[in-house]
């Protein structure tokens, strides 16, 4: 996880929880189809089909994207704090029981909270490469990467935990998913990051973690995707590196998330990844 810098004003609202001046939110009247994020970390934080006009004066919101939204009490012994899940910046406030739409909850955000992506320019991408720990972390300092997580792909199971995945035999990888902003990251880079930040060379391993759920792998999306895997492989081929990595269509595959205490778990240690570091290859 990466915090970008506040200025004074993003500040009072996202680190002092203040609240932003009603009807004057550069995100109020926005009608796009895309995703609000939060502005300090990038994590994806509300589909814009949630939102709606409740004539607050506030962008509103009758969902969050699951696991995204915190929501606690407020010190006004009164109303309910929602902030982002992944950093604590403040959002808002959440009212419940008004009735605006079917779910009748209003999410009251800040706009000086949020950024929003729109809908063609959000991509989601997956990297198996070793322990995910360690590719979680670089892919979380890319800029353009809305957001990382730790997860299983490619398996047989449904729902696989950790213990399933780690004895090998449910067929999954660790994988990462990465959802960025393609206006600002191209797939290309992603993916020259990804040859470079493991062993592509090692076999259903990677250092001293042996087993297929350590396996070097990407699944891509589309064909132009599998195009630049393809090209950069053979660079790398060219180089003398006997590439070991599998190219495989994400069609059909399901992303789990990993347990809650596999997600960003060298940035809540305050630690460089040890099991995975950066190498020059192109
Ligand atoms: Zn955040």
């Amino acid at each position: 996880m990466r915090l970008r810098e506040l200025t004074p004003e993003e500040k009072k609202v996202i680190v002092e929880k203040g609240t932003e001046l009603p009807f004057t939110g550069h995100l109020l009247m926005n009608k796009e189809a895309g995703t609000y994020t939060c502005k300090r970390c990038g994590a994806p934080l509300f589909p814009s089909d949630a939102k709606f006009e409740s004539g607050s004066g506030w962008p509103s919101f009758d969902d969050a994207l699951p696991g995204a939204v915190a929501q606690t009490p407020d010190p006004d012994g009164q109303r309910t704090e929602i902030s982002c899940k992944r950093c604590g910046a403040h959002l808002g406030h959440v009212f419940k029981g008004e009735g605006f739409t079917p779910k009748s909850a209003r999410f009251c955000v800040n706009s000086v909270s949020m950024d929003f992506v729109a809908a063609p320019l959000l991509k989601k991408a997956w990297f198996a490469g070793g322990c995910f720990w360690g590719v979680e972390y670089y892919f979380d300092q890319l800029d353009g990467v809305l957001g990382a997580v730790s997860g299983y792909m490619g398996g047989s199971l449904d729902n696989p935990n950790y213990q399933q995945v780690r004895t090998g035999r449910t067929g999954h990888a660790e994988t990462v998913e990465v959802t960025y902003d393609a206006s600002k990251v191209s797939y290309e880079t992603l993916a020259r990051l990804f040859f470079e930040i493991h062993d592509p060379t090692q076999v259903d391993g990677q250092g001293p973690d042996l087993g297929t759920q350590y396996r070097s792998e990407v699944f891509y999306t589309d064909p132009t995707e599998r195009t630049i895997l393809e090209n950069l492989t053979s660079q790398l081929k060219a180089k003398g590196l006997k590439v070991a990595t599998h190219l495989t269509d994400a069609q059909g595959k399901k992303f789990y998330p990993a347990e809650d205490y596999h997600q960003d778990y060298y940035d809540h240690k305050g630690q460089q990844p040890s099991c995975h570091f950066k190498v020059k290859r192109f």
